[in-house]
C-alpha cells in the first residue's frame, strides 16, 4: 500500500524514475534478536526491527509496535507513512518506526520488562536523540517507554528524556499527549464539519476501535454535541440510533479492559457498522479495513481516518469516484496530533522547559490548522483527492530537500 500509494503521488508529483527509489527506499533497515528468560526458567528469542526511512529533515521518529503480526514489511510501509506525515505537518524528522513479533498478552509484567529493556539495548547503536527517537505504537505504552528511556540513560549515566516520547508526565513526558491524536482527530473533523456546513449538534458519528485514539476522539466528538451512534472495539460492537453514553463507556473500557459485556441489548454485527448511515466516519483501529467493497458500501459524509492505512488502494479508486459525496480526512492527516505533541515532548526534553496543556494544546491546533489549510489549497488547485494532496505536500517537502542538499560525495 505505502509503494502504490507513493508510485500514483510520484506520477502526479512528476517526480523523474531514477529519483523514486532514493525517495521511496528506507536509509537503515535493522533486524535484531531480543533474548529473555521466560518466567518458566526457559530462554526466548524474540525478532525485533527498526526502520529508518530517511534522514534528509532531521533525525527519524516513529513507534514502537509489539504484535504478532510485525515483521519488516509491516515497519517498512509504517516508518515510510511517518515520513510524508511529519513533513506535511512541518516537522524536522524523516519517518521510522519499529517493533517485535510478539503477543504482549501472552507475557507477564516482568518478561515485558525485559523484552522492553533487552530490545532497547540491542538498539543503542542506532538509535539517539538527534539520530532517531522512538515513541509507543500498538502493544506498547507509557511504561515500556520509561523503560526504554531508562535503559538508554544507564548506558549513557545520565537522565536522557529526549531519547524517547510519550513518556509519563513524571519521566520527562509532556502534559497534553495522553489525548492528543483523538483530540486532533475531532478538531480535524470539526474543521471539515464547517467546509461541509455540518452542525456539531445535528450530526452523528461511528468509531471502530475504542482505545487510545478512539475514545478520546469520542469524548471530544461527544463534549461538542455529536451523537455517537456506533462503538466497537475487538471484543464487541454496539449501536444505538439514539446516542451511545460515551463516558460511561470509556469507564467501562478502563474497568474492564475492554468493552466486552457492556451492553446485551445494544450489542451490533461489527461487520455491519462500517456502512451504517451517519455523518462522521472514525476509524480507529487497525489497518485495511475500508476494501472496495466497504468503501462502495459507506454511508458516511465524512470518513476521518484516526488509524494508520485503514483504506486500501481499492478502496481509494472508488472514494475517488465519489469525491463529492464522502470528504476523506486521510490518515497522515488526521492522526497527525500524536506526532505533533511527541516533536513537542522532544523540543521541551531538550530545552528542560516545560509547557503547561493549554499551551500545548493550543500549539498542536495551530499545526493541525496550518495543515487542513494547505491540504485544502492543494485539492482546490489541482482537483485532486485529499490523500493526494496531502500526501504530495509530504513527499515535495523532502524531494525539495534532497535535491537541494545533494548527493554526498
Ligand atoms: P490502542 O491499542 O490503544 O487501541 C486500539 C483499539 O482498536 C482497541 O480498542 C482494540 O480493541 C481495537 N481493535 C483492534 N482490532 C479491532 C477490530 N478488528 N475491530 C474493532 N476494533 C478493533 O491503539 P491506538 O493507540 O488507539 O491506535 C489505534 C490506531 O491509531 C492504530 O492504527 C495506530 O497506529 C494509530 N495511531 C495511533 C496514535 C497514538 O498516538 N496512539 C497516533 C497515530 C496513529
Amino acid at each position: 500500500m505505502a509503494r502504490s500509494q507513493f508510485n500514483s503521488v510520484a506520477d502526479y508529483l512528476q517526480i523523474p524514475d531514477g529519483h523514486r527509489d532514493r525517495l521511496l527506499y528506507p536509509k537503515r533497515a535493522i533486524t535484531i534478536s531480543v533474548p529473555i528468560n521466560m518466567d518458566n526458567g526457559e530462554m526466548a528469542v524474540f525478532q525485533g526491527y527498526r526502520v529508518q526511512h530517511h534522514l534528509t529533515l532531521g533525525p527519524t521518529k516513529g513507534g514502537t509496535r509489539f504484535a504478532p503480526n510485525v515483521d519488516i514489511g509491516e515497519v517498512s510501509a509504517l516508518a515510510i507513512w511517518m515520513s510524508w506525515k511529519c513533513a506535511l505537518a512541518g516537522l524536522p524528522y524523516g519517518g521510522a518506526k519499529g517493533g517485535i513479533t510478539v503477543d504482549v498478552n501472552s507475557l507477564s509484567r516482568r518478561e515485558l520488562e525485559a523484552l522492553s529493556r533487552r530490545y532497547m539495548q540491542e538498539m543503542i547503536p542506532f538509535v539517539g536523540p538527534h539520530i532517531d527517537v522512538m515513541a509507543p505504537d500498538m502493544g506498547t505504552n507509557e511504561q515500556v517507554m520509561a523503560w526504554f528511556m531508562d535503559t538508554y540513560s544507564m548506558y549513557q549515566g545520565r537522565t536522557v528524556n529526549e531519547i524517547v516520547t510519550g513518556k509519563p508526565v513524571s519521566s520527562g513526558g509532556t502534559e497534553g499527549r495522553r489525548e492528543a491524536t483523538g483530540l486532533g482527530v475531532a478538531h480535524l473533523i470539526f474543521r471539515s464539519m464547517e467546509r461541509l456546513q455540518l452542525k456539531p449538534s445535528d450530526s452523528t458519528a461511528v468509531i471502530q476501535g475504542f482505545g487510545n485514539v478512539g475514545s478520546f476522539a469520542a469524548i471530544e466528538l461527544a463534549r461538542q454535541g455529536v451523537k455517537i451512534i456506533g462503538a466497537s472495539d475487538h471484543t464487541s460492537c454496539y449501536f444505538d440510533k439514539r446516542g451511545l453514553d460515551v463516558n460511561a463507556m470509556v469507564e467501562y473500557a478502563a474497568r474492564n479492559g475492554s468493552l466486552k459485556g457492556f451492553s446485551n441489548e445494544l450489542a451490533f454485527d461489527p461487520a455491519q457498522l462500517l456502512v451504517q448511515p451517519c455523518d462522521i466516519l472514525v476509524p480507529a483501529a487497525i489497518e485495511r479495513v475500508i476494501d472496495a467493497d466497504v468503501a462502495a458500501k459507506l454511508q458516511c459524509r465524512i470518513l476521518a481516518e484516526a488509524a494508520n492505512g485503514p483504506t486500501t488502494p481499492d478502496a481509494d479508486a472508488v472514494l475517488d469516484q465519489r469525491r463529492k459525496e464522502i470528504f476523506v480526512i486521510p490518515d497522515i492527516l488526521c492522526n497527525s496530533g500524536g506526532v505533533i505533541v511527541s516533536y513537542f515532548e522532544w523540543v521541551q526534553d531538550l530545552q528542560q522547559l516545560f509547557w503547561g496543556k493549554s499551551e500545548v494544546l493550543t500549539r498542536l491546533r495551530g499545526l493541525l490548522d496550518d495543515a487542513f489549510s494547505r491540504v485544502m489549497e492543494r485539492v482546490e488547485k489541482d482537483d485532486i483527492s485529499h490523500r493526494t494532496a496531502a500526501m504530495a505536500i509530504g513527499v515535495d517537502k523532502v524531494a525539495k530537500a534532497k535535491a537541494t542538499r545533494g548527493l554526498f560525495p
